[in-house]
């Protein structure tokens, strides 16, 4: 994949909040614009509808697109469009079971929808930032990034969605370090799964193929999609 597209490091300006950073890549907007930091205020969990933005799959499916949107995680569960999909564990896998099963479901779902052509597909894949969270420092989260990265392979090569000109953009929505080095703590030290050891870092990952946009910002992705289908 690095060999065939173009890879860097994406230093977030905002904070490493996934909530607010997902909300940003699907709606174009900075924290201060749509106002989404959080999966529960006031004790309440926040719905698609307290969210006061329209994202890439509303705006191209008034367009006549044919758009699909799976697991994404700007809230709980994780939000899937125009199509059926369970997130695992309520979008927050916490065992390798979960693990297992996120892995290989998201991956079966995302066969399954790249089989119908469409215009747009987002798929996201949780578990290693749950496995992070648990894992950060041990050789057990470098076995999930193999794991992951046959996963990618599969979807990516073994199906070949990237032997025509498809375009591609791998992202993350923040990196890892360690729970006491995050300058924002996403999650309590001391949880009924276990003690945390890894917290999110705002450098994130991006690889994109046949992409001409210039990403900077997790907002960026937003515009690149929107320019891209305006072709
Ligand atoms: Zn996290």
């Amino acid at each position: 994949m690095l060999d065939l597209g173009k890879s860097k490091a994406l230093i977030l300006d905002e904070k490493p909040i996934s909530a607010s950073v997902w909300c940003g890549m699907f709606s174009g907007k900075l924290p201060d614009e749509h106002k989404h930091d959080s999966y529960v205020v006031n004790d309440i969990i926040v719905k698609r509808e307290d969210i006061k933005v329209d994202f890439i799959w509303d705006v191209l499916h008034k367009n006549g697109k044919e758009v699909k949107a799976l697991n994404v995680p700007f809230v709980v569960p994780p939000y899937t469009f125009n199509t059926d999909f369970k997130p695992v564990g309520f979008g927050s896998p916490t065992n390798e079971q979960e693990w297992n099963e996120e892995l290989e479901r998201v991956t079966a779902k995302t066969k399954e929808l790249l089989a119908e052509g469409p215009d747009l597909l987002i798929s996201v894949f949780t578990l290693l930032d749950r496995i992070q969270h648990f894992h950060w420092g041990e050789e057990y989260v470098l076995k999930w990034y193999k794991r992951m990265d046959d996963k990618m392979g599969e979807l990516l090569f073994d199906f070949g969605f990237l032997d025509g000109d498809n375009k591609l953009i791998v992202i993350s929505d923040h990196g890892f370090c360690s729970f006491g080095d995050a300058k924002v703590q996403t999650l309590p030290e001391y949880t009924k799964e276990g003690n945390l050891k890894g917290d999110h870092h705002e450098t994130a990952f991006l690889l994109t193929v046949n992409v001409d946009y210039v990403i900077e910002r997790p907002q960026d992705v937003f515009f690149a999609i929107l320019e891209q289908n305006q072709e």
